[in-house]
């Protein structure tokens, strides 16, 4: 098991997947990827913290306050963006995982140029 390969499942943790014990092994034996792990974390708790922020809207309110002549709704569009946050709220967690596996497979990528350099 090697940083790079463990790193590129570590978004998986975070959907619910178990570490392996090879997995839980390299991580109580490898600073760095412990402290990444950590960053996987403290990234989770924000994504939750953001889930409690939105403010459910029902349905035949959100179609009233879209009736609204928009002049008279400046506050309207904040409520439709928390609603469009709320239906994609797993895509939006979803993109920032992938962007997190893409980071660290460049940092893994960047790591092997750098050892066989
Ligand atoms: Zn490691």
């Amino acid at each position: 098991m090697n940083c790079g390969d463990l790193r590129g499942r570590m978004a998986s943790y975070e959907s619910g997947a178990e570490p392996t014990r090879r997995e839980v092994r390299h991580l109580s034996r490898c600073k760095e990827c412990a402290q990444e792990m950590a960053r996987y974390g403290l990234l989770a708790e924000s994504l939750e913290e953001l889930s409690s922020q939105v403010v459910m809207v029902p349905a035949a309110l959100e179609a009233a306050l879209i009736a609204i002549p928009s002049a008279a709704r400046p506050r309207l569009r904040a409520a439709v963006v928390v609603t469009h946050l709320r239906r994609n709220r797993r895509s939006y967690a979803s993109g920032v995982a992938l962007a997190l596996t893409a980071g660290a497979a460049t940092w893994a990528t960047r790591s092997r140029r750098l050892e066989a350099a």
